[in-house]
């Protein structure tokens, strides 16, 4: 005999099958219904003709449910905010149902249009202009702050192409995935306005332009510029007249005196390095644009490999390593100093025995100048901060090796406008690598055929 229980599910239906008896609508219902077949029968049977009685009756029954549906569909359609009658059986039941979670389908939508409101005035009055742009760059929405920086006028620019309304110098920029925010151009709308730019992608597809206005700030920087520009160029000259007497000076002379001289030659020269180098960052600060020439790689590197070698006097290995005949585009000037930066940072930071690696190699599609070297390295907390003006990791070694704590924001600089970054790698005892990393479109192939020609 098969003793196995009943499965779980056979159990489960009938119960589902019968669990609407307890309901008291369907009690009523049922009770109408059974009532109303016995009192058909009976007085049929008492009639003589109880079929037809029975049959009379279901007719009836048939008719006052379909009246009753009827009802109800007129009910729904009305999306009257009354309850449902309840005289309907089960129908009362179910139109109940549907009556609550309307209710409170309603009440979701008013919480979340108040919801939506409360951000849109929020956006509205944002200091900061807000565009939301569809995938295609369309404009699905702006505030107001968006309309007087950019031009946009509501409703008549919604779902237009945000391209017409920014600057040219946004033209390339918006374009490319959203990366790294647009800083400082002029709007389209009138030129002494100074905006920033930043895209955020959000939602599926979705993404937020966020326009600020930094003329102020963009005024002050200036302010700033000029100051530190105008400032070097009026030490200058002193400073020339100075290091001139002190050239004439003669140590032999008054020997008493030569260790104070040797010490005022070695702080003037420190000085005059410093307002160069202050003199050339606020050249680079200044720079719009970069002239574009090429710049032939190997000869550079020959030449930045004789320049540490002379730095060197022949206490570090140098060698120079190229695996790729590309050159580069922009200015000779600018990468040969920034490159030479990198390299008098190796020589002064690398204790005598060691190596410095000079490099051009590719990488992925472009391709990086590097120099590595075998010195001191640099502890992971400093290199955060590393490229900021006059920041050092030891400020005596740096004044002791005739640094001025400018080199590697200059380079950075000079990077920044070639497009290209600067990677370093480095770590206490093992040296570092910095690396100037050039995308595709700063390179040339060998020969001079083509870009010239299209040049021309
Ligand atoms: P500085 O004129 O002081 O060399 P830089 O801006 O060129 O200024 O460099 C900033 C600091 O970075 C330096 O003071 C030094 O501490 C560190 N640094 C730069 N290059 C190297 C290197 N190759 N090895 C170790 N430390 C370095």
């Amino acid at each position: 005999m098969d003793a196995r229980p009943a499965p779980a599910s056979v159990g489960y239906a009938c119960t589902m099958r019968f669990e609407f008896l307890r309901s008291h609508e369907w009690q009523v219902s049922l009770g109408r219904f059974v009532v109303l077949l016995a009192a058909a029968a009976g007085l049929g049977y008492a009639l003589d003709a109880p079929l037809a009685a029975v049959a009379i009756a279901l007719f009836v029954y048939a008719i006052w449910s379909l009246v009753s549906l009827y009802r109800m569909q007129q009910w729904l359609r009305s999306r009257r905010r009354a309850p449902p009658p309840e005289d309907w059986g089960v129908l009362s039941d179910v139109s109940e149902f549907v009556y609550r979670k309307l209710a409170r389908e309603r009440s979701r939508k008013r919480r979340l249009v108040t919801l939506l409101r409360a951000f849109r005035e929020a956006a509205a009055a944002l200091p900061d202009g807000v565009v939301v742009l569809s995938p295609g760059r369309g404009i699905l929405w702006f505030n107001e702050s968006a309309a007087r920086l950019l031009g946009l006028v509501a409703p008549r620019d919604r779902g237009a192409l945000i391209d017409p309304f920014l600057p040219p110098q946004a033209a390339d920029w918006i374009r490319a995935t959203p990366g790294d925010p647009l800083t400082d151009v002029p709007s389209r709308l009138d030129p002494d306005l100074r905006v920033s730019m930043r895209l955020i992608p959000y939602g599926k597809a979705q993404t937020l332009l966020v326009v600020r206005d930094i003329t102020h700030l963009a005024r002050l920087e200036q302010v700033r510029r000029d100051f530190v520009a105008n400032v070097s160029h009026e030490l200058r000259t002193p400073l020339t007249v100075l290091h001139g007497y002190l050239d004439m000076l003669e140590p032999d002379d008054a020997p008493q005196w030569a260790p104070m001289l040797a010490d005022l030659r070695s702080q003037s020269r420190r000085m005059a390095q410093l307002v160069e180098d202050l003199l050339t960052l606020s050249r680079l600060e200044g720079q719009p644009e970069l002239p574009d020439e090429r710049v032939p790689m190997r000869p550079l590197l020959s030449a930045l490999a004789r320049e540490a070698e002379a730095l060197s006097q022949g206490s570090h290995h140098v060698v120079a390593i190229a695996d790729t005949e590309q050159d580069l585009r922009g200015s000779a000037q600018y990468l040969h100093s920034a490159f030479s930066n990198l390299v008098s940072n190796a020589v002064r930071y690398t204790p005598p025995g060691g190596r410095i690696e000079l490099g051009w190699t590719a990488q992925g599609d472009g391709a990086a100048f590097s120099v590595r070297d075998t010195g001191q390295g640099i502890p992971a907390e400093h290199l955060p901060r590393i490229t900021e003006r006059f920041y050092r990791v030891s400020t005596s070694r740096s004044r002791a090796s005739g640094g001025t704590g400018l080199g590697l924001s200059i380079v950075k600089h000079i990077m920044g406008l070639h497009g290209a970054r600067l990677e370093i790698e480095s770590s206490p005892g093992n040296g570092s690598r910095f690396s100037c990393v050039f995308d595709p479109r700063r390179l040339l192939p060998p020969g001079s055929s083509e870009w010239e020609a299209g040049r021309a």
